[in-house]
């Protein structure tokens, strides 16, 4: 087992390795160590490597291995992103208020992979409290793009999405409010999948917009994403947004044929602004749908283009409201030396926040405040049932709706950190499905400079199986997955 196979390795391989004996986990895990050794100085996708651990994970999956009674996750490395609860293992959020916080439970996604005998690598970098696009806003460091160290990953989950790409796990789980999973997937070329909201248990992933937040699967192809989806999803008791429902075999809906599915293409999406080659990679891939039978037709959802507003009034309020409880009482940073209790409280959100989260912080408290409140929260909520309607409608004749993932490729570290809202403006294509919260993916459909393009695919609630099915019909008509940065 070399380090170098790791970059191409995925989930459905891995496992035939394991499943054959042709490797064992402590083997593959050994190597997925190694590349970490060689190649984390320059992408900087861990905010912990969990080595020991991982060795340990790894000799247990072994023995499971040898009873005969392996899933096909155990054994395998991942890494988690930084807001995922891990027993012990320190959760930060790439935030100094959380920066020694080790929590006392497992998050559900965590407990699920865990019970299938994953291997946990590491926890991947954010921007702090998965706010932001490029990772720049981490506390810690910035994270670079394994396609072109001086540009960004994409965020907030950029340390998951670079860590896949660059071969530092074999895939990993990302948090998705507004495009967290979608955009580092298509600036790091693989694949992103944000599930319906409910799919996954959010207990145990640091709240950042409880209404938006949802986990899902970074992975080097479509196989992959179902395969980690089926583990993830379902119903959880200890959270009371996640849906009851029979978890269906993800990976039934790979293979099918596409032909009569119909497709919408929102004019919306193809605007001044997009850049032309994104625009274009993304027009070819429409055709390939076409050339496989599904029937493509222009449409348009007008109320969508309102999702960015509604999403920067709505994930700040939450947001305001989440991040209450780091008042240095109970835990995370303290500043309780300044002897009397309100300053304490006021030092210790002054230096445990970056200047992004206090900027959402205030938004969403300004946004909830009385005379306020009907102006821009409730006129918010209203507008968005106005874009889940028109979702609802726009399903009632079409599959899926196909658009780019982002307007733009990876861009430069430093280029977007003065100006917020051009920051803002990288999610205006993936904020919709958060804002209705139906399922959507990421997969690599381009090159353009040297940088990968995204396409995105949405479905209607619950329609995971439509959304894998298109995506891996696209994936297997085409080759851009199999494209690797070369580190
Ligand atoms: N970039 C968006 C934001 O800053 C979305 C982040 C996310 O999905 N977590 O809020």
């Amino acid at each position: 087992m070399h380090a170098e196979n790791i970059p191409s390795l995925t989930v459905r391989k891995a496992a035939d390795l394991l499943a054959s004996r042709e490797a064992s986990s402590t083997e593959l895990t050994n190597a997925v160590l190694n590349r970490i050794s060689r190649v984390e100085e320059t992408i900087r996708a861990f905010v912990t490597v969990t080595k020991d651990m991982a060795i340990k994970q790894a000799d247990q999956a072994d023995a499971r291995i040898a009873t005969g009674n392996a899933h096909q996750l155990t054994g395998i490395p991942m890494q988690l992103k930084d807001n995922m609860c891990t027993r012990g293992i320190s959760t930060t959020c790439s935030s100094l208020m959380l920066k020694t916080y080790l929590p006392t439970y497992d998050a559900t996604v965590t407990k699920r992979l865990f019970d299938e005998g994953a291997v946990l690598i590491g926890k991947g970098n954010l921007d702090e409290f998965a706010m932001g696009s490029s990772t720049e806003n981490s506390a810690f460091f910035p994270t670079h793009n394994p396609w072109d160290g001086e540009r960004v990953p994409g965020g907030s989950s950029g340390g998951p999405a670079a860590a896949v790409a660059a071969g530092e796990c074999i895939y990993a789980l990302g948090s998705d409010t507004g495009g967290s999973i979608r955009q580092p997937a298509s600036f790091c070329g693989i694949v992103g999948l944000k599930p319906t909201y409910g799919v996954v248990s959010r207990y145990g992933l640091v709240a950042f917009a409880s209404s938006l937040d949802q986990i899902g699967p970074l992975t080097k192809d479509v196989t992959d994403a179902a395969i980690v989806l089926n583990t993830i999803a379902g119903h959880d008791p200890h959270d009371s947004t996640s849906i009851p429902f029979d978890v269906p075999d993800y990976t039934a809906a790979l293979g099918k044929e596409i032909k009569g599915l119909k497709i919408g293409i929102p004019k919306e999406y193809f605007v001044e602004g997009v850049q032309p080659e994104v625009r274009d990679a993304v027009n070819v891939a429409i055709s390939v749908f076409e050339n496989l039978g599904a029937s493509v037709s222009e449409t348009s959802l007008p109320t969508s283009s309102h999702a960015m507003a509604v999403y920067y009034i709505i994930a700040p309020s939450e947001a305001s409201a989440n991040l209450a409880r780091y008042d240095g009482v109970k835990y995370g940073y303290s500043a309780a030396d300044t002897g009397r209790m309100w300053d304490a409280l006021d030092k210790t959100r002054q230096d445990g926040f970056g200047p992004e989260v206090k900027r959402r912080i205030m938004l969403g408290t300004y946004a909830l405040s009385t005379g306020y409140y009907d102006a821009y929260y409730l006129k918010a909520q209203k507008v968005r049932t106005l874009i889940r309607r028109e979702f609802d409608q726009a399903f009632d004749k079409f599959d899926a709706i196909v658009t780019p993932t982002t307007p733009t490729v990876g861009f430069k570290l430093g280029e977007k950190t003065s100006d917020p809202v051009q920051m803002y403006l990288n999610d205006i294509f993936t904020q919709p499905a958060n804002i209705a919260g139906i399922p959507a993916i990421s997969v690599p459909c381009g090159i353009a400079d040297g940088l990968p393009i995204g396409l995105q695919i949405m479905t209607n609630h619950m329609a995971e199986d439509t959304l894998l099915q298109l995506a891996y019909a696209y994936e297997q008509a085409t080759e851009w997955h199999l494209e690797h940065p070369q580190i």
